[in-house]
C-alpha cells in the first residue's frame, strides 16, 4: 500500500480503536425542539438554532418565495454576474440590523474569516487572537505573512504586553482579533476592556467574530458590540447565518469603504458563486422578524436560564458560562462518552467535548437550549440528564 493510503486507514484505525471516530448522526427531520434520528424520536439539545428560525414557516415561505423570483443558484461568483438584487437587498437590512455602514455576505462564517483577514492584512501586520479563538478565526490567520501573536483568554494584561510586542516588532498595522461569545465555555469576550485599551494606541484595531452573539446579545439579539454599547468603535464585525439566524452564510460588516475594499479583493468573495437566493429570501425575512420582535430572544433567554438553574440544582457544574450555551462539566474525558452515549439510549442529544478541544480533565458534554425549546421538553432532558449523571457518578 501506498504512503497515503497507509496515512488514511492508520488515522481511521487509531480512530475507531481510541474510541474517538466520529459517527455522524443522520437528521431524518428538520430542526427543532424534537429530531428524528433512525426512525427514533431525540430531544435535541445540540444545534446552535438559537431563535427557532431554521424550520419557522414564515422562513420557509420566504426561501420558497424567492427561489420562484430568482431561481435556486447564483450561476457565478457575484464579481462576474452572481450578484442578484436578493443579495443586496439581504446586505442592506443586514448592515440597517446591525448598526453597521454595510456588509459583504459570503457563503458561511468560516468563509467570512478567510475572505476578511488575509484581504486587510500584510506581510508588514501583526495579528493578535484570543487563544480560545474558534478554528476559522486560526485558519484565516494562517493565511496571512503577517506576524502572529496570541494573547491568553481574555487577559487584558497579556493583550497588553502583546500589542506592545506587535508595535515595537512590525512597521504596518495591528489587529486584534476575537470571538464574541466562547463557543466551548459560554463566557463572552470583554469588548470593552479591549476596546478602551486598543484606543490606547494609534493603528491598532479590533475584529469580532460574533457567531454565537448575535441573536443572542444586545438589543433584539443585535450582537455583542450592540450589549456593550460600542457601535462605531469595533471597526469590524464577522458573523454567521448559520446559528441564531438559522440559514447559512457568513458575512463581514464595518465601513463602507471596508466594504467596498473586500468586494474587490477578497478571494472566496471574487471565488466562489454567491449564496443562493433560498438564504437571502429567508434571511431577509429572519432579519425582519428580529427587528419586529425581541420575543424569541426573550424565551431563548428564559429558556437558558432555567435549563442552567435546574441543572445547578441538580448539583451539576455548568462552569463558566454567561450566555445560552451549557457546558456541565464532568470530568474525565471518558465520562463525557459514556454520558452522551446513556444520554442518547434515554433519547437525549448532547454533544461530548472533550481534550484537546478543552483541557484535559475538563470535559464535557455542551447543551444548547433554543426558543424553539418548551419547558416539558427541557423538564424531560434535565430528567434524564440527572438520571444518567447520577448513574455515572457525576452526582
Ligand atoms: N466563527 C465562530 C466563532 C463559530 O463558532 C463558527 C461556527 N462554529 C463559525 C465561525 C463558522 O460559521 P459557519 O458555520 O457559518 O461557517
Amino acid at each position: 500500500m501506498s504512503k497515503l493510503w497507509n496515512r488514511i486507514n492508520d488515522e481511521l484505525k487509531t480512530r475507531h480503536e481510541s474510541k474517538t471516530y466520529n459517527v455522524i448522526k443522520v437528521l431524518e427531520s428538520p430542526q427543532g425542539e424534537i429530531i428524528e434520528v433512525g426512525g427514533k424520536r431525540y430531544i435535541n439539545m445540540c444545534s446552535n438554532n438559537y431563535l427557532g428560525f431554521a424550520n419557522e414557516a414564515g422562513a420557509i415561505a420566504a426561501a420558497k418565495d424567492y427561489v420562484e423570483k430568482y431561481g435556486v443558484g447564483a450561476g457565478a461568483v457575484r464579481s462576474i454576474s452572481g450578484t442578484q438584487k436578493c443579495h443586496i437587498d439581504f446586505e442592506r437590512k443586514l448592515a440597517e440590523f446591525k448598526g453597521v455602514e454595510d456588509v459583504m455576505l459570503v457563503q458561511s462564517g468560516f468563509q467570512a474569516n478567510t475572505a476578511f483577514v488575509p484581504t486587510i492584512i500584510t506581510a508588514d501586520d501583526a495579528i493578535i487572537s484570543d487563544e480560545l479563538n474558534h478554528a476559522s478565526i486560526i485558519d484565516a490567520v494562517r493565511l496571512t505573512k503577517a506576524r502572529k501573536y496570541v494573547y491568553k483568554h481574555a487577559d487584558m494584561d497579556d493583550l497588553k504586553v502583546q500589542i506592545e510586542k506587535a508595535k515595537s516588532e512590525v512597521e504596518g498595522i495591528v489587529l486584534i482579533i476575537t470571538d464574541g461569545v466562547f463557543s466551548m465555555d459560554g463566557d463572552i469576550a470583554p469588548l470593552d476592556k479591549i476596546v478602551e485599551l486598543k484606543e490606547k494606541y494609534e493603528d491598532v484595531y479590533l475584529a469580532v467574530d460574533d457567531a454565537h452573539g448575535e441573536g443572542v446579545f444586545g438589543s433584539h439579539g443585535r450582537g455583542l458590540v450592540n450589549h456593550y454599547g460600542l457601535e462605531g468603535k469595533v471597526e469590524f464585525e464577522i458573523g454567521t447565518l448559520s446559528k441564531a439566524f438559522g440559514i447559512a452564510g457568513g458575512f463581514v460588516g464595518g465601513k463602507k469603504e471596508v466594504v467596498d475594499y473586500l468586494k474587490q479583493k477578497a478571494r472566496p468573495f471574487l471565488f466562489s458563486t454567491g449564496l443562493d437566493s433560498a438564504m437571502c429570501g429567508a434571511g431577509i425575512y429572519i432579519v425582519g422578524e428580529m427587528t419586529r420582535t425581541d420575543e424569541r430572544v426573550k424565551k431563548l433567554w428564559d429558556n437558558a436560564k432555567y435549563l442552567q438553574e435546574q441543572l445547578r440544582a441538580r448539583g451539576l457544574d455548568t462552569w463558566k458560562t454567561v450566555s445560552p450555551i451549557t457546558p456541565v462539566i464532568v470530568g474525565e474525558e471518558a465520562k463525557a462518552t459514556m454520558l452522551t452515549k446513556a444520554l442518547f439510549d434515554e433519547g437525549v442529544l448532547v454533544s461530548p467535548i472533550i481534550f484537546p478541544t478543552v483541557a484535559r480533565g475538563l470535559a464535557r458534554i455542551r447543551l444548547m437550549p433554543s426558543a424553539a425549546h418548551t419547558k416539558e421538553v427541557l423538564d424531560e432532558a434535565i430528567a434524564k440528564i440527572e438520571k444518567c449523571a447520577k448513574e455515572l457518578g457525576i452526582i
